[in-house]
Protein backbone atom coordinates (compact mmCIF):
# COMPACT_ATOMS: atom_id res chain seq x y z
CA UNK A 1 0.00 0.00 0.00
CA UNK A 2 1.41 3.36 -1.46
CA UNK A 3 0.43 5.25 2.15
CA UNK A 4 1.17 2.73 4.44
CA UNK A 5 2.24 4.39 7.78
CA UNK A 6 2.25 7.82 6.58
CA UNK A 7 0.07 10.67 7.90
CA UNK A 8 -2.27 12.95 5.82
CA UNK A 9 -3.65 16.22 6.49
CA UNK A 10 -7.03 17.15 4.61
CA UNK A 11 -8.47 19.96 4.98
CA UNK A 12 -11.97 20.26 4.37
CA UNK A 13 -12.31 16.24 4.27
CA UNK A 14 -15.71 15.86 5.81
CA UNK A 15 -17.35 15.92 2.18
CA UNK A 16 -17.08 16.40 -1.13
CA UNK A 17 -13.34 16.66 -3.15
CA UNK A 18 -11.81 16.28 0.05
CA UNK A 19 -13.73 13.30 1.14
CA UNK A 20 -12.83 11.52 -1.56
CA UNK A 21 -9.68 12.72 -1.01
CA UNK A 22 -9.26 11.44 2.55
CA UNK A 23 -10.79 7.83 1.54
CA UNK A 24 -8.67 7.27 -1.74
CA UNK A 25 -5.84 7.84 0.69
CA UNK A 26 -6.84 6.00 3.91
CA UNK A 27 -7.68 2.52 1.21
CA UNK A 28 -4.13 3.16 0.32
CA UNK A 29 -3.03 2.78 4.25
CA UNK A 30 -2.95 6.57 5.28
CA UNK A 31 -3.44 7.39 8.64
CA UNK A 32 -6.13 10.64 8.28
CA UNK A 33 -6.45 14.12 9.95
CA UNK A 34 -9.72 15.77 8.72
CA UNK A 35 -10.45 19.37 8.93
CA UNK A 36 -13.35 20.66 8.97
CA UNK A 37 -15.53 23.74 9.90
CA UNK A 38 -19.24 22.73 9.66
CA UNK A 39 -21.48 20.63 10.67
CA UNK A 40 -20.23 18.36 13.40
CA UNK A 41 -22.39 15.32 12.91
CA UNK A 42 -20.91 15.70 8.95
CA UNK A 43 -17.07 15.23 10.61
CA UNK A 44 -18.17 12.25 12.65
CA UNK A 45 -20.34 10.76 9.62
CA UNK A 46 -16.87 11.43 7.57
CA UNK A 47 -14.80 10.07 10.12
CA UNK A 48 -16.46 6.25 10.59
CA UNK A 49 -16.81 6.15 7.31
CA UNK A 50 -13.32 6.41 6.30
CA UNK A 51 -12.27 4.12 9.67
CA UNK A 52 -13.55 1.37 7.38
CA UNK A 53 -10.14 1.36 6.12
CA UNK A 54 -8.53 -0.07 9.00
CA UNK A 55 -6.29 3.50 9.49
CA UNK A 56 -6.46 5.84 12.47
CA UNK A 57 -8.75 8.98 11.65
CA UNK A 58 -9.41 11.60 13.66
CA UNK A 59 -11.43 14.89 12.95
CA UNK A 60 -10.61 18.22 14.11
CA UNK A 61 -12.94 21.60 13.95
CA UNK A 62 -10.15 24.51 12.33
CA UNK A 63 -11.51 27.43 10.45
CA UNK A 64 -8.07 27.22 8.30
CA UNK A 65 -8.26 31.14 7.88
CA UNK A 66 -7.68 31.84 11.21
CA UNK A 67 -3.98 31.62 11.83
CA UNK A 68 -3.52 30.27 15.54
CA UNK A 69 -6.10 28.07 15.10
CA UNK A 70 -4.13 26.32 12.09
CA UNK A 71 -1.18 26.62 14.06
CA UNK A 72 -2.42 25.19 17.32
CA UNK A 73 -4.60 22.37 14.97
CA UNK A 74 -1.20 21.09 13.09
CA UNK A 75 0.30 20.96 16.63
CA UNK A 76 -2.14 18.44 17.87
CA UNK A 77 -2.13 17.05 14.60
CA UNK A 78 1.90 15.99 15.36
CA UNK A 79 1.28 15.14 18.99
CA UNK A 80 -1.59 12.48 17.99
CA UNK A 81 -0.22 11.23 15.20
CA UNK A 82 3.42 11.52 15.77
CA UNK A 83 4.11 13.62 12.96
CA UNK A 84 2.41 14.90 9.12
CA UNK A 85 3.63 13.70 5.83
CA UNK A 86 1.17 14.74 3.67
CA UNK A 87 -0.74 17.66 3.55
CA UNK A 88 -3.68 18.14 1.15
CA UNK A 89 -5.01 21.94 1.16
CA UNK A 90 -8.49 21.48 -0.46
CA UNK A 91 -11.06 24.01 1.70
CA UNK A 92 -12.53 26.15 -0.52
CA UNK A 93 -15.49 28.36 -0.57
CA UNK A 94 -17.27 30.47 -3.53
CA UNK A 95 -18.72 34.59 -3.08
CA UNK A 96 -19.89 34.31 -6.73
CA UNK A 97 -21.14 37.84 -8.07
CA UNK A 98 -19.92 40.35 -10.78
CA UNK A 99 -17.01 42.98 -9.67
CA UNK A 100 -19.58 45.56 -9.71
CA UNK A 101 -21.75 43.58 -6.83
CA UNK A 102 -18.76 41.97 -4.81
CA UNK A 103 -18.15 44.06 -1.85
CA UNK A 104 -15.26 43.70 0.33
CA UNK A 105 -16.16 41.16 2.61
CA UNK A 106 -17.18 38.71 -0.47
CA UNK A 107 -13.52 39.20 -1.65
CA UNK A 108 -11.83 38.94 1.33
CA UNK A 109 -13.64 35.89 2.35
CA UNK A 110 -12.95 33.87 -0.24
CA UNK A 111 -9.54 35.12 0.08
CA UNK A 112 -8.70 34.20 3.48
CA UNK A 113 -10.38 30.64 3.66
CA UNK A 114 -8.70 29.61 -0.39
CA UNK A 115 -5.75 31.23 -0.32
CA UNK A 116 -4.47 32.25 3.38
CA UNK A 117 -6.13 29.26 4.55
CA UNK A 118 -3.32 27.54 1.92
CA UNK A 119 -0.27 29.28 3.49
CA UNK A 120 -1.84 29.03 6.98
CA UNK A 121 -1.27 25.42 6.44
CA UNK A 122 1.67 25.36 4.71
CA UNK A 123 3.15 27.76 7.07
CA UNK A 124 2.66 25.77 10.52
CA UNK A 125 4.05 22.41 8.32
CA UNK A 126 6.75 24.04 6.59
CA UNK A 127 9.45 23.45 9.46
CA UNK A 128 8.02 20.21 10.07
CA UNK A 129 8.12 18.74 6.86
CA UNK A 130 11.93 20.63 6.28
CA UNK A 131 13.75 18.78 9.41
CA UNK A 132 12.15 15.25 8.31
CA UNK A 133 13.16 15.73 5.04
CA UNK A 134 9.90 14.59 3.70
CA UNK A 135 6.85 15.70 2.77
CA UNK A 136 4.10 16.39 0.11
CA UNK A 137 2.32 19.17 -0.37
CA UNK A 138 -1.37 19.28 -2.44
CA UNK A 139 -3.38 22.25 -3.06
CA UNK A 140 -6.52 22.59 -5.01
CA UNK A 141 -6.26 25.41 -7.06
CA UNK A 142 -9.30 25.60 -9.81
CA UNK A 143 -9.45 25.88 -13.72
CA UNK A 144 -10.81 29.36 -13.03
CA UNK A 145 -7.29 30.29 -11.51
CA UNK A 146 -5.90 29.31 -14.68
CA UNK A 147 -8.58 30.83 -17.23
CA UNK A 148 -10.24 33.49 -14.94
CA UNK A 149 -14.50 34.21 -14.93
CA UNK A 150 -17.00 36.32 -14.80
CA UNK A 151 -18.43 36.68 -11.51
CA UNK A 152 -15.98 34.65 -9.77
CA UNK A 153 -12.86 37.21 -9.59
CA UNK A 154 -12.64 36.79 -5.74
CA UNK A 155 -12.64 32.74 -6.43
CA UNK A 156 -10.30 33.16 -9.68
CA UNK A 157 -7.94 35.29 -8.11
CA UNK A 158 -7.22 33.36 -4.49
CA UNK A 159 -7.01 29.90 -7.08
CA UNK A 160 -4.21 31.56 -9.11
CA UNK A 161 -2.66 32.79 -5.87
CA UNK A 162 -3.09 29.13 -4.81
CA UNK A 163 -0.49 28.45 -8.13
CA UNK A 164 1.82 30.77 -7.70
CA UNK A 165 1.89 30.40 -3.65
CA UNK A 166 2.54 26.45 -4.74
CA UNK A 167 5.27 27.50 -7.47
CA UNK A 168 7.04 29.53 -4.72
CA UNK A 169 7.01 26.68 -1.99
CA UNK A 170 8.02 24.22 -4.42
CA UNK A 171 11.20 25.86 -4.84
CA UNK A 172 11.88 26.66 -1.28
CA UNK A 173 11.72 23.19 -0.56
CA UNK A 174 12.73 20.54 -3.37
CA UNK A 175 16.11 20.51 -1.93
CA UNK A 176 14.69 19.00 1.32
CA UNK A 177 12.52 15.97 -0.29
CA UNK A 178 9.45 18.04 0.10
CA UNK A 179 7.07 18.56 -2.81
CA UNK A 180 4.42 21.14 -3.47
CA UNK A 181 1.91 20.16 -6.60
CA UNK A 182 -1.44 21.69 -7.33
CA UNK A 183 -4.55 20.40 -8.75
CA UNK A 184 -7.21 22.28 -10.81
CA UNK A 185 -10.58 21.15 -11.45
CA UNK A 186 -12.63 21.66 -13.94
CA UNK A 187 -16.59 20.99 -13.72
CA UNK A 188 -16.98 18.51 -10.37
CA UNK A 189 -20.21 17.26 -9.13
CA UNK A 190 -20.31 18.41 -5.19
CA UNK A 191 -21.78 20.66 -2.84
CA UNK A 192 -20.19 23.85 -4.62
CA UNK A 193 -21.52 22.60 -7.75
CA UNK A 194 -25.07 21.21 -7.09
CA UNK A 195 -26.28 25.05 -6.49
CA UNK A 196 -25.66 25.85 -10.01
CA UNK A 197 -29.18 25.80 -12.32
CA UNK A 198 -29.52 23.14 -14.39
CA UNK A 199 -29.55 25.50 -17.19
CA UNK A 200 -25.80 26.75 -16.00
CA UNK A 201 -24.96 22.85 -15.50
CA UNK A 202 -26.20 21.84 -18.80
CA UNK A 203 -24.12 24.66 -20.97
CA UNK A 204 -20.83 23.57 -18.47
CA UNK A 205 -20.96 19.86 -19.83
CA UNK A 206 -21.83 20.99 -23.01
CA UNK A 207 -18.16 22.60 -23.13
CA UNK A 208 -16.30 19.68 -21.78
CA UNK A 209 -14.23 17.79 -24.09
CA UNK A 210 -15.21 14.60 -22.21
CA UNK A 211 -18.75 15.30 -22.78
CA UNK A 212 -18.91 14.59 -18.68
CA UNK A 213 -18.84 16.47 -15.21
CA UNK A 214 -15.79 15.07 -13.52
CA UNK A 215 -16.62 13.31 -9.77
CA UNK A 216 -14.57 13.54 -6.78
CA UNK A 217 -13.01 10.74 -7.45
CA UNK A 218 -11.11 11.83 -10.37
CA UNK A 219 -9.83 14.85 -8.62
CA UNK A 220 -8.67 12.32 -5.65
CA UNK A 221 -6.83 9.53 -8.06
CA UNK A 222 -4.89 12.57 -9.54
CA UNK A 223 -4.38 13.99 -5.82
CA UNK A 224 -3.10 10.41 -4.34
CA UNK A 225 -0.98 10.06 -7.13
CA UNK A 226 0.93 13.55 -6.50
CA UNK A 227 1.03 12.18 -2.68
CA UNK A 228 2.87 9.06 -3.81
CA UNK A 229 6.30 8.59 -4.33
CA UNK A 230 5.79 7.95 -7.85
CA UNK A 231 5.27 11.71 -7.84
CA UNK A 232 8.66 12.43 -6.29
CA UNK A 233 10.43 14.17 -8.99
CA UNK A 234 6.96 16.09 -10.05
CA UNK A 235 7.08 19.12 -8.03
CA UNK A 236 5.96 23.09 -8.68
CA UNK A 237 3.24 21.27 -11.25
CA UNK A 238 -0.30 22.40 -11.48
CA UNK A 239 -2.17 19.39 -13.17
CA UNK A 240 -5.78 20.33 -14.35
CA UNK A 241 -8.34 17.54 -14.10
CA UNK A 242 -10.66 18.75 -16.18
CA UNK A 243 -11.89 16.48 -18.99
CA UNK A 244 -10.12 18.81 -21.59
CA UNK A 245 -12.19 21.60 -20.35
CA UNK A 246 -9.43 24.52 -20.08
CA UNK A 247 -7.01 23.29 -23.04
P1 LIG B 1 -17.61 21.63 -1.04
O1 LIG B 1 -18.34 22.93 -0.95
O2 LIG B 1 -18.37 20.38 -1.31
O3 LIG B 1 -16.71 21.42 0.25
C1 LIG B 1 -15.88 22.45 0.72
C2 LIG B 1 -15.07 21.94 1.87
O4 LIG B 1 -14.27 23.01 2.38
C3 LIG B 1 -15.94 21.45 3.01
O5 LIG B 1 -15.44 20.23 3.50
C4 LIG B 1 -15.81 22.55 4.06
O6 LIG B 1 -15.87 22.10 5.38
C5 LIG B 1 -14.41 23.06 3.78
N1 LIG B 1 -14.24 24.43 4.27
C6 LIG B 1 -14.88 25.55 3.85
N2 LIG B 1 -14.47 26.62 4.56
C7 LIG B 1 -13.54 26.17 5.44
C8 LIG B 1 -12.75 26.78 6.45
N3 LIG B 1 -12.81 28.08 6.69
N4 LIG B 1 -11.90 26.00 7.18
C9 LIG B 1 -11.83 24.66 6.95
N5 LIG B 1 -12.56 24.03 6.02
C10 LIG B 1 -13.40 24.75 5.26
O7 LIG B 1 -16.50 21.86 -2.17
P2 LIG B 1 -15.81 20.89 -3.21
O8 LIG B 1 -15.60 19.56 -2.62
O9 LIG B 1 -16.49 21.03 -4.50
O10 LIG B 1 -14.41 21.65 -3.38
C11 LIG B 1 -13.23 21.27 -2.73
C12 LIG B 1 -12.11 22.14 -3.28
O11 LIG B 1 -12.02 21.97 -4.70
C13 LIG B 1 -12.33 23.64 -3.05
O12 LIG B 1 -11.09 24.24 -2.78
C14 LIG B 1 -12.87 24.12 -4.39
O13 LIG B 1 -12.60 25.48 -4.61
C15 LIG B 1 -12.09 23.23 -5.34
N6 LIG B 1 -12.70 23.09 -6.65
C16 LIG B 1 -13.96 22.55 -6.79
C17 LIG B 1 -14.53 22.43 -8.05
C18 LIG B 1 -15.89 21.87 -8.28
O14 LIG B 1 -16.35 21.91 -9.43
N7 LIG B 1 -16.56 21.33 -7.28
C19 LIG B 1 -13.81 22.91 -9.23
C20 LIG B 1 -12.50 23.45 -8.97
C21 LIG B 1 -11.98 23.52 -7.72
P3 LIG B 1 -17.25 21.64 6.11
O15 LIG B 1 -17.62 20.34 5.47
O16 LIG B 1 -16.90 21.50 7.53
O17 LIG B 1 -18.23 22.73 5.82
Amino acid sequence: MRFENKTAVVTGGSRGIGFAIASRLAKEGANIAILYVGDESEGLKAKEELLKFGTKVEQYFCDVSNFEASKQVVEKVIEDFGGIDILVNNAGITRDKLVLNMDEKDFDAVIGVNLKGTFNMIKHTYKHFMKKRYGRIVSTSSIIGIIGNAGQANYAASKAGIIALTKSVAKELAGRGVTANAVAPGYIGTDMTNVLSDKVKDAMKAQIPAKRIGTPEDVADVVAFLCSDDAAYVTGEVIRVDGGLAM
